[in-house]
């Protein structure tokens, strides 16, 4: 039989796997990122009277005005960038499907895209699908820095897009000044666009900035912003993100977006658009998710893993040198089963399987979830 696909060397997502394992085995999932605790009531209920109010039928392609009127106010008051709700910001199923058509939108087939490594997984497939390669470039434990040079030397004249995530998943870094500043320089007078995954913009932690490439109009005019409503409302599963780029890129992105889904769910988008009304009600995110870093980092100072630095996302990384000697996903697979927590294992984010002895744990979780996860850490 003729071969069918079109990624075979793909398989199926860290994130399902480690999930399906903790639910076979009843272990504390702390590896998919998603928070056990629910949203706010007063969000649950804008979207019940969205629907009662009748808003059940498409939504307008790029989304509703609304929120897009809404988002547009908040990226310029907390970056000072303008963009026009007309034809610069496409609502999107998730900071997934925005990355998906920004990719499908600008790479073709030949084009080079730059990734760091370790690397949120979904970048990859959407290049390779495009007929793109991808150009990586590992970044090593314990800082993860990035380093500029060598970048320098990855670009070629078939250089299309650099993907930057900050802060980052699964590292929890985030860019500097410094980086914007090499960047800024790497990509002047080059013919290089960016796709910046910002779905963690308000997880930022110890008074730093979120250096979105809202901010620098060399960067900004090169880039498709993409954030997530299910990271800043604690909603993973209503899918709901956007995408901000200038008009012309725009144009492209919402050429795929319509045939890919066309528009996404109207009674959310009605809620958030009155919701994002209330500023406290992103901007305390980064306090909240603070205190429960220092609460779980805390708890894991307890264990005998060493924990890796921390400054956004809702991820702690440790390394378990002094534990054991296994491969990271025998030793992720191992402790779910036998002690009942479920992490992520980081080489899962490294095209070549690199392994620096690193587990990913969410910390998006109540209180009591966090206590019970250290207590069996500690048993290791
Ligand atoms: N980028 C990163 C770095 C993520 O961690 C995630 C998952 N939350 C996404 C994109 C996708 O976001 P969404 O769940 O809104 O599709
Ligand atoms: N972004 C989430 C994480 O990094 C998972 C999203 C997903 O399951 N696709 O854990």
């Amino acid at each position: 039989m003729m071969s069918l696909s079109k990624l075979p060397h793909t398989g199926t997502t860290i994130f399902s796997v480690m999930s399906a394992l903790a639910n076979e085995v009843g272990a504390i999932n702390l590896s998919q990122g998603f928070p056990d605790y629910d949203c706010a009531p007063q969000l649950i209920d804008l979207v019940t009277q969205a629907m009662k109010d009748g808003h059940n039928q498409y939504a307008p392609m790029p989304g509703l005005l609304p929120l897009r009127e809404q988002i547009a106010y908040k990226t310029e008051k907390l970056h000072g960038a303008v963009y026009n709700p007309d034809t610069e910001i496409t609502i999107t199923a998730g900071g997934t499907q925005a990355i998906f058509t920004a990719i499908c939108a600008a790479i073709h087939p030949n084009d080079e895209v730059i990734v760091f490594e370790p690397a949120y997984d979904c970048y990859a497939p959407a290049i390779k699908l495009m007929g793109g390669t991808v150009k990586s470039m590992e970044l090593e434990p314990p800082d993860y820095r990035i380093n500029w040079e060598m970048v320098k030397r990855l670009i070629s004249n078939r250089t299309r897009m650099i993907i930057l995530n900050s802060p980052h998943n699964p590292t929890s870094t985030i860019l500097h000044e410094e980086d914007i500043k090499e960047l800024e320089a790497l990509v002047k007078n080059r013919d290089i666009l960016i796709l910046s995954d910002e779905v963690y913009e308000h997880l930022i932690f110890d008074g730093q900035t979120h250096h979105s490439m809202a901010r620098y109009p060399e960067l900004q005019q090169r880039s498709f912003i993409v954030s997530s409503f299910g990271k800043l409302f604690h909603t993973t599963g209503w899918k709901l993100g956007y995408c901000l780029a200038p008009a012309a890129m725009t144009a492209e992105f919402r050429k795929i977006h319509q045939y890919m889904v066309f528009s996404v769910n109207t009674p959310m988008q009605v809620a958030i658009a009155q919701y994002l009304k209330n500023e406290e009600s992103y901007l305390g995110l980064a306090e909240l998710f603070q205190q429960k870093r220092d609460y779980f980092r805390k708890g894991l100072a307890q264990t005998r893993f060493e924990l890796l630095p921390c400054s956004g996302s809702y991820f702690q990384s440790v390394q378990y040198n002094g534990i054991s000697d296994e491969k990271d996903t025998d030793f992720a697979m191992r402790i779910t089963k036998e002690f009942g927590v479920a992490s992520i294992p980081v080489s899962a984010f490294y095209s070549k399987g690199t392994d620096h002895h690193v587990l990913r744990f969410c910390f998006a979780k109540k209180q009591e979830t966090l206590d019970k996860a250290v207590e069996r850490l500690i048993k290791l």
